[in-house]
């Protein structure tokens, strides 16, 4: 045998690049398989996050668990890497309706409400945006310039020379009770973060995704510049990529399950574009992907029942930058023996 590692990491989109570098951080060695045109949806991903769930005013599941580890580890990969690519946005809530503000004005001082600004703005971007019953903000949110962060990590992968980049062969995986065989590789185990993709894994295609397929575009709005510091929210997100441009997004569709951008996708979008944004804007480029989402919204964490050399780590669903490094973390202690899967995220809840 060539080489012994840990850990073969199969996948590097944001789950197996998070979990790698947290194993990595542990002292424990590892591979990463990746063939990067298999799925784009870690890729083309706004990576905001937004400890609000603007439904029904509520805290994100979790959120001040998440949101310290989410902070330190994206701050110590950008030192790392050196490079900024995390930044903290207000996000910006135009009203659509007066009891919609009622019930931010209730909320405001209530728990949730440490994330919630308590100033409403009658004026913002009044020459850009519809805001006739106001805005406001909230706190603590922002987002990951997910591709570049993606890109940086995957450069450091390939000159510690733990990059390998192909799809993987199931049939050559040699699958032992203590270890995992793969070419000229010997692995403790293999961890599997292959996003929807794993629907075609003969180890885990039996996980309860209900996949969701999600399309954006970016546009361009001649003679108006919304300010890098916001991203403004209203059933759909707009978030400036610098040079006039935006992000804007995005679509939930679970029947369509194909990964290529359609006309009814575009055409929701600018629907709901033009009930915001006052000025005309142009389509520079539009995407889709499809969201690992499973059936209770939680992720996928666990050791395979039979095999106990394989293992999952997926189901990120819409949240992958805001779950991927408390997860990691718990899942890298996991299997180093110094916790109990939390029961909320643990595939064994779906084994009868
Ligand atoms: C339109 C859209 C907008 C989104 N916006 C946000 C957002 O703003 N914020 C947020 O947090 N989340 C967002 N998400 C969700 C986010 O994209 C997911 O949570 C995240 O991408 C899941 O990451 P993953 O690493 O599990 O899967 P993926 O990103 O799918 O990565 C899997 C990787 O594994 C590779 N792979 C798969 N199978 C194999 C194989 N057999 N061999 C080798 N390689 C393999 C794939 O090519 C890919 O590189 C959005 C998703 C979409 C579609």
């Amino acid at each position: 045998m060539d080489k012994y590692c840990n850990y073969i990491i199969v996948g590097q989109g944001i789950a197996g690049t998070v979990l790698g570098q947290t194993l990595l951080d542990q002292n424990k060695s590892v591979l990463i398989i990746d063939d990067l045109s298999l799925s784009n949806a870690s890729r083309i991903a706004a990576g905001l996050y937004n400890p609000i769930v603007f439904k029904r005013l509520v805290k994100s599941w979790m959120i001040d668990d998440l949101l310290p580890v989410m902070n330190k580890f994206y701050t110590d990969a950008e030192q790392l890497l050196n490079y900024k690519f995390y930044f903290e946005r207000k996000i910006v809530k135009p009203f659509a309706e007066a009891h919609e503000r009622a019930l931010w004005q209730k909320k405001v001082n209530e728990e949730v409400g440490k994330y919630l600004s308590n100033d409403i703005h009658y004026d913002f971007l009044k020459d850009i945006i519809y805001n006739p019953l106001g805005v406001s903000e909230v706190l603590s949110g922002g987002n990951l310039k997910i591709e570049i962060f993606l890109d940086l990590f995957r450069e450091y992968f390939k000159r510690e020379n733990i990059l390998l980049e192909e799809k993987i062969n199931y049939n050559e995986l040699m699958v032992n009770e203590n270890n995992v065989v793969y070419k000229n590789i010997s692995a403790d185990k293999v961890i599997f973060c292959e996003g929807f993709k794993t629907i075609d894994n003969p180890y885990f295609s039996w996980l309860p995704f209900k996949l969701t397929k999600g399309e954006v575009i970016t546009i361009k709005i001649p003679n108006a510049i919304i300010p890098d510091q916001f991203v403004i929210n209203k059933g759909v997100f707009i978030l400036p990529l610098g040079n006039g441009m935006y992000k804007a997004g995005a679509t939930y569709e679970w029947n369509d399950l194909s990964e290529h951008p359609t006309e009814k996708g575009k055409e929701e979008l600018m629907d709901k574009l033009n009930k915001v944004i006052k000025l005309p804007f142009e389509i520079i480029d539009h995407q889709a992907g499809i969201r690992p989402t499973v059936i209770d919204r939680r992720p996928l964490l666990g050791i395979h029942p039979k095999h106990k050399s394989l293992a999952v780590f997926n189901g990120l669903g819409t949240k992958g930058v805001m779950l991927a490094p408390y997860f990691a973390k718990h899942f890298a202690d996991y299997l180093d023996k110094k916790n109990v899967l939390n029961k909320e995220v643990d595939i064994n809840r779906f084994i009868k």
